[in-house]
């Protein structure tokens, strides 16, 4: 198979051919960085009347919380990791330092494949014990500790490749989950790689260290554009978003990124966009209080808790007491445990169903990373339609949005674990057992955002007007979809062609 040359693919060869250019572009981007984190983080509070665009500290707080973290993960359901090697500034320092640093190899400790999700429940934690979304020196703690971290490693252990990227990057598992389902990959062809034919171009330097001959998806692939022609056999391509997950997803050994999803994505990451809107948090937090006056012990309920432990900022009338502290991380951490405990136990019990061996539970796990994906965005973006409103923006669409976004991600979702029941080979009664535990699943991951974004809030359930805009967007949709199956059943070619099958 030789991969067709094609309009997307002539891109990719331009990213090798002007790496020149991403260079300049990743610099850029350091730059703009390093402004917005340092520069905020010494000027005072803003003034209550003061707004993003005549306002450093609260500009940067939109771009950073409202713009650039939700439309990352975007971008990489999109078009995969090329955030991380393209734009990142945390990678490109990391890389550069490498370049100039110790040049050690790395210890085994630090290759452990725990690490991306540790991280990401330690960063997701900490940024809301500290109020990362609100202050600019919580940022500049967070943002900036990760990026000195990142450029230690690389001094340290770098060899001119991101071994901070690949092994410690607190948002790196997320970012090799969400590139899965991405449209566009770097496509390899083994066997024209191993025919070798001329032209031999130089060997590229692949920063995460991926065995490029081997590559099937896009899941750990920076998309750089580094590789891109080797050998005549790396193309930038087209391909189905489900293929990676339901063609590959039984490939991957790493148990941990099953755990990320489980516990982190879908436990964690909820109780710590949930509390802040939570009546479960305030009743939590009062009987807690009152047990302690009840008992005559005062200490805890006394605001001098350091800002680089728990949010301190009084001229704000926003500073916890020790108990504020203590809810916030129990509440944050109840929710990793209990959600992603009892989510991996109802997968545990659709894979002894389906009695297809160990890696069927990896898989079909996989498949809910639409309805992962969809949550990350839905909670950060709640940070980007606070600020546009307080920016005096009612926006008052947003909710059908939302509600569009996660019926999309729940259907996407059961599309993939249609598919992987469909590979897997397994039908009738054992098939409708294993759906039966993937929709209880979805079904309390969704009533959790359900009740963030309407159940706590003044609208008891969701509005009419919702109902009837989903049905507006819905059903043509659907439409498109059954035109499509009923043309590609009636003439047995597909309606719409994949460049790569061209
Ligand atoms: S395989 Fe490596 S060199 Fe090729 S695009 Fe991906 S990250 Fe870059």
């Amino acid at each position: 198979m030789n991969l067709p040359v094609t309009s997307l693919s002539k891109f990719g060869d331009a990213m090798r051919r002007y790496s020149g250019v991403i260079r300049g572009i990743q610099w850029c981007v350091v730059l703009f960085y390093a402004v917005l984190l340092i520069i905020p983080a010494f000027m005072t509070l803003p003034p209550d009347q003061a707004r993003a665009l005549d306002n450093l500290t609260l500009f940067a707080q939109f771009i950073f919380w409202g713009i650039w973290w939700p439309f990352v993960l975007v971008s990489v359901v999109l078009f995969g990791r090329i955030w991380c090697g393209v734009f990142c500034p945390e990678g490109a320092l990391s890389e550069w330092a490498s370049r100039h640093g110790k040049n050690k190899g790395v210890p085994n400790w630090l290759k452990w494949s725990g690490w991306p999700a540790i991280a990401f429940a330690l960063t997701t934690l900490y940024g809301q014990m500290i109020s990362v979304y609100d202050y600019a020196k919580p940022a500049l703690l967070i943002l900036g500790g990760s990026t000195v971290a990142a450029v230690i490693v690389g001094f340290l252990f770098g060899r001119g490749k991101r071994i901070w990227c690949k092994y410690l990057c607190p948002v790196s598992g997320v970012f090799s989950l969400l590139a899965r389902l991405a449209s566009i990959h770097f496509k390899v062809d083994e066997k024209r790689w191993q025919e070798n034919p001329e032209p031999h171009l130089p060997v590229p330097n692949c920063a995460p260290l991926i065995d490029i001959r081997r590559m099937h998806g896009t899941s750990a692939c920076h998309s750089c554009g580094r590789c891109s022609g080797q050998r005549d056999a790396v193309r930038l391509s087209l391909r189905s978003v489900n293929e990676e997950i339901v063609s590959y997803g039984q490939e991957e050994k790493d148990p941990w990124l099953i755990r990320l999803l489980m516990f982190g994505i879908l436990g964690l990451a909820i109780g710590a966009f949930t509390w802040t809107v939570s009546p479960w948090f305030i009743v939590y937090k009062q009987t807690l209080a009152e047990w302690l006056v009840n008992h005559e012990i005062y200490w805890p309920l006394n605001q001098n808790t350091p800002w680089w432990l728990f949010t301190h900022f009084p001229a704000n009338n926003d500073a916890f007491n020790w108990v504020d502290g203590f809810c916030v991380v129990t509440y944050i951490v109840g929710h990793g445990i209990v959600l992603g405990g009892l989510f991996s136990l109802i997968m545990h019990l659709a894979s002894y169903i389906a009695q297809k061996g160990k890696d069927f539970y990896t898989h079909i796990c996989l498949a809910f990373i639409p309805l992962g994906g969809a949550g990350l965005f839905l909670g950060l973006t709640a940070t980007t339609v606070k600020l546009i409103r307080q920016n005096g923006y009612a926006i008052l669409w947003v909710q059908n949005v939302r509600a569009l976004l996660l019926i999309g991600a729940v259907i996407w979702s059961f599309t993939l674990a249609w598919q992987i029941l469909t590979k897997r080979q397994i039908f009738s009664i054992k098939r409708f057992a294993i759906l039966v535990c993937f929709a209880i699943i979805c079904l309390i991951v969704f009533y959790n955002w359900y009740l963030m974004f309407w159940g706590w809030s003044d609208l008891p359930i969701m509005k009419l007007t919702t109902a009837i805009h989903l049905t507006f967007f819905l059903v043509p949709c659907l439409l498109f979809i059954s035109i499509i199956k009923y043309y590609n059943k009636k003439h047995n070619k597909p309606l719409i062609i994949k460049v790569t099958q061209l």
